[in-house]
């Protein structure tokens, strides 16, 4: 099953989610640590700790406040951590490389998985030439495979993790039967593609299917029978919308396309080429498939609701003018 237009993307939810748990995490743990900094006369990495402090503070609130930058996170407090850390083995020592394993860790819930090992890589590569510099080279070698170890778990944890997370959200939005969207997303899609619209100008049109007689195919050659023609029915979709446009099983034998910067003309075309497709393809034996489309492409201050009320009105008169057509 490869259904690639009907993919969406949560990633950036669990990383804002991730983030904001580091930020706090952060906040608690190191701030006594960057105070205590400088009544220990330690001024410049009391200075630099507090600067994470403040990085970890602003992340914290702007996520609370549904404001998440990501590149807060790559372009600035990255680095920041990246500095401090080789500035506090150089004043601390080992005590100061104490501070890369949750660093590391940090590193893997806060940025996307490529961009974690990379950081991983600068974090290896920065702060252990500075260990070795202060300790000897049996310790230094042990903080070496430690924090490395640290790392790979970590990477291997956050691999799993998303595999899995990645598997319940496509399950969660996805007909098993067809490949298809469910319906799941359906109302926020809609939402979004009136969004776009209104910001950027693009048309976007609803083509709207329902089989008919389809009762009859499961009466006559089972239920089983009427799967299969299902099933094709995704197939046929995947194969003739392309991968930007959004295809929907609505419910029993009902499939809505959402096409993205398609004009009534358009929209209507691609209709009218889904309709033959499905008439001229080979679901069962000796059993000829029609769909009735209905289509709408979204006007002026309309929201999504009238518009899918309209893909739907056109719909219905597809099938009480007798079935097999587009009504546009
Ligand atoms: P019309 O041309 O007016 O659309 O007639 P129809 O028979 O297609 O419409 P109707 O809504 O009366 O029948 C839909 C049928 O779809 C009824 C239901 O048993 C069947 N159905 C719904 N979900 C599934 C499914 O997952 N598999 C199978 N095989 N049948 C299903
Ligand atoms: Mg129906
Ligand atoms: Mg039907």
């Amino acid at each position: 099953m490869d259904p690639p237009a009907q993919k969406f993307g949560h990633e950036v939810d669990f990383r804002r989610k991730t983030t904001l748990g580091v930020a706090l995490v952060g906040l608690l743990f190191l701030t006594p640590f960057a105070i205590n900094n400088f009544f220990q006369g330690r001024h410049f990495l009391g200075a630099g700790s507090l600067a994470i402090v403040a990085i970890l503070a602003v992340n914290a609130w702007g996520i609370s406040r549904g404001r998440y930058y990501p590149s807060l996170t790559s372009l600035v407090l990255v680095p920041a951590i990246l500095f401090f850390l080789v500035l506090s083995v150089r004043t601390q020592g080992i005590v100061g490389a104490l501070w890369c394993y949750p660093a590391v860790l940090a590193f893997y819930f806060m940025l996307p998985e490529r961009k974690a090992w990379i950081a991983n890589v600068f974090l290896l590569g920065l702060a252990l030439p500075q260990v070795w510099g202060v300790v000897e080279l049996s310790l230094a070698a042990r903080v070496a495979v430690t924090l490395l170890a640290v790392s790979v778990f970590s990477a291997i944890f956050i691999r799993v993790i998303t595999d899995q997370q990645e598997k319940l959200q496509a399950q969660a939005v996805m007909d098993p039967l067809t490949g298809l969207l469910n319906r799941t997303l359906l109302r926020e899609s809609l939402e979004q593609a009136v969004m776009q619209s209104i910001r950027s100008g693009v048309p976007m049109t609803l083509v709207n299917l329902d089989i008919d007689h389809f009762k009859a195919i499961n009466d006559s050659l089972g239920h089983d029978a009427g799967d299969t023609v299902l099933q094709g029915m995704g197939e046929v979709f995947l194969k003739r919308v392309r991968r930007v446009d959004k295809l929907f099983r609505q419910g029993g034998e009902e499939f809505l396309a959402l096409l993205y910067g398609t004009d009534w003309e358009n929209g209507q075309r691609v209709a009218e080429d889904l309709r033959y497709a499905i008439a001229s393809y080979a679901f069962l034996p000796d059993c000829p498939v029609t769909v009735s489309v209905g289509v709408a492409t979204l006007l002026p201050g309309e929201d999504w609701r009238k518009w899918m009320k309209r893909s739907d009105d056109n719909l219905y008169r597809a099938k009480s003018g007798g079935r097999n057509q587009v009504v546009a």
